[in-house]
């Protein structure tokens, strides 16, 4: 099975467990599925909790290490990563299509979204800064210095294989941190292949390891119990979020967590409508709506309602779905048939509610995890497809009248990851931006990720930030000495 991944993508991608800068295996295998087939493409090595714990040992190990390598040095690997992910981001984003069923193009832009973080923080590892002042009193000096805050466990989704993994291995090496990173089983393919940059980049063994598995809490509950782990640094759904913060809380273990999200995509009666249809199809249809920074609701001032849906219904209805590797193709498939009936039962709920469906609504008739981009109108405000992550190329629109209203409407929902506002009006732009309670807003624009912005929600979308400075120092802790001379 190996040798077809190898013709397909061009690459050798390891199938094993990663630590202490080997790759191994335990006898134990979990499969990985070709979302467009269904079919299985290579069974790798399934984790158990003791690899979990070797892992941990072996990053623990090579802490101290890791940490007193000058920051120029650290700086140089991921430098060297960024480089070695850009020659090979052709094959990684082949890969990626084949383990996720995105379309190329959207892997494509995945693997350089992802080299960047490694780039970005190549730049930040040098630039950790500290603080020195008077006490107030005038007693004392007060000094802070940053240091790495030890052992890290990394939980990513499948949603991102790639840029969820480097948006922690950056920072969190650039700091002086070593990790154990726990990729989802649905996609482990893309993060063998960083592990494999990283360490064709010169990390050194045990700063890196990577352990996948089909059975998470129990490996995951492992690794956190160990005090040897000091952070997790976790992106996923809210609901696991939750278990794992109530799970860290056990040993006091410093969490950053990007979790869930309910983006509102508010378009007023002022809005330049060309340009926010084209932000809302970035917005929508970017990983095929697969996103959690996806628009899951959208709401549409009444005046230019009926214009936007048939519009961008029009649009919707003309993509090529396939699978994500054959020319021509721009919606792939759904990761798997749980995400795929987990979208259409909300389409269901939603007509049965008295939406009307402008385009798509069903999975096309043919083998793969495929559902149709779909448009739907005239949906009630209070549908459970606008409280729910949708995770799929759905768009329900909801027509508005008043500002107030939408404002209040889109604030009503337990995530705050992001909001996106389409106005011409600037005061109402920034007015609108600061009622929206997300920790991140679109202003006349369909995509807010960067790798030098701090990236991340608030309420229960999450806790800390990822990208930019910020990013970094969810991997250290401030030290404060008190000095006198
Ligand atoms: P998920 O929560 O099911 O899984 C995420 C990771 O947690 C996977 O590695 C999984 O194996 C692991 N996991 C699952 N159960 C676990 C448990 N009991 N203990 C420990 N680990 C466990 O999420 P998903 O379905 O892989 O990804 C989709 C979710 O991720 C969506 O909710 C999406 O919004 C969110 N997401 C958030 C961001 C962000 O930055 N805020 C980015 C991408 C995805």
């Amino acid at each position: 099975m190996s040798a077809d991944l190898a013709a397909l993508t061009g690459i050798d991608v390891p199938t094993g467990l990663f630590i202490d800068g080997e790759w191994t295996s335990n006898g134990r295998t979990l499969p990985v599925t070709d979302p467009a087939t269904e079919e299985t493409l290579v069974e790798i090595a399934d984790g158990t909790p003791d690899d979990g714990l070797a892992a941990v040992a072996a990053a623990y190990r090579a802490l101290p290490g890791w940490a007193a390598t000058p920051p120029r040095q650290r700086a140089e690997c991921l430098r060297k990563a960024w480089a070695l992910m850009i020659e090979r981001s052709e094959s990684i984003a082949r890969l990626m299509v084949l383990e996720n069923g995105k379309a190329l193009r959207d892997a494509q832009g995945e693997v350089t979204y992802a080299a960047e973080f490694f780039r970005w923080y190549a730049e930040e590892a040098v630039r950790i800064d500290g603080m020195v002042t008077t006490a107030p009193a005038g007693t004392n000096r007060i000094l802070v210095v940053r240091q790495p805050v030890g052992v890290s466990v990394l939980v990513t989704p499948w949603n991102f294989p790639a840029a969820m993994a480097t948006r922690k291995i950056g920072p969190a090496l650039a700091a002086g941190c070593t990790v154990v990173l726990k990729p989802a089983k649905e996609t482990p393919l893309c993060a063998f292949a960083v592990a494999e940059i990283l360490r064709e980049a010169g990390v050194p063994h045990g700063v890196l390891n990577v352990v996948c598995t089909s059975k998470a809490g129990p490996l995951v509950s492992a690794m956190l119990a160990d005090p040897r782990v000091r952070k997790l640094s976790f992106t996923g759904s809210t609901e696991v979020g939750r278990t794992l913060l109530a799970t860290a809380a056990q040993t006091v273990t410093n969490c950053s967590m990007e979790l869930g999200g309910n983006a509102p995509f508010l378009i007023f009666e002022d809005a330049d409508l060309d340009a926010a249809l084209d932000g809302a199809f970035l917005a929508k249809m970017r990983n095929g709506g697969e996103a959690c920074t996806a628009a899951n609701r959208f709401y549409v001032h009444e005046t230019v309602a009926d214009e936007f849906t048939s519009r961008f219904a029009d649009r919707l209805s003309k993509l090529a779905v396939g699978p994500g590797l054959e020319q021509g193709t721009d919606l792939g498939p759904l990761v798997n048939e749980d995400t795929r009936s987990k979208v259409a039962s909300l389409v269901e709920s939603a007509t049965a509610g008295g939406a009307r469906v402008v385009t798509g609504g069903r999975a096309p008739d043919r083998r793969g995890y495929f559902y149709l981009p779909t448009v739907l109108a005239d949906v009630p405000p209070d549908a459970p497809i606008l409280g729910t992550e949708i995770f799929g190329p759905v768009a329900p629109v909801v027509r508005f009248r008043d500002e107030a209203d939408v404002v209040r409407w889109a604030n009503d929902t337990e995530y705050g990851l992001v909001s996106y506002v389409y106005t011409a009006d600037l005061s109402r732009a920034l007015r609108v931006s600061e009622a929206l309670e997300t920790g991140m807003v679109g202003v006349n624009r369909g995509i807010v990720s960067d790798p030098a912005a701090p990236f991340g929600g608030v309420k229960q979308s999450g806790i800390g930030r990822e990208g930019g400075h910020d990013g970094l120092l969810e991997f250290m802790e401030s030290k404060y000495i008190a000095v006198d001379w």
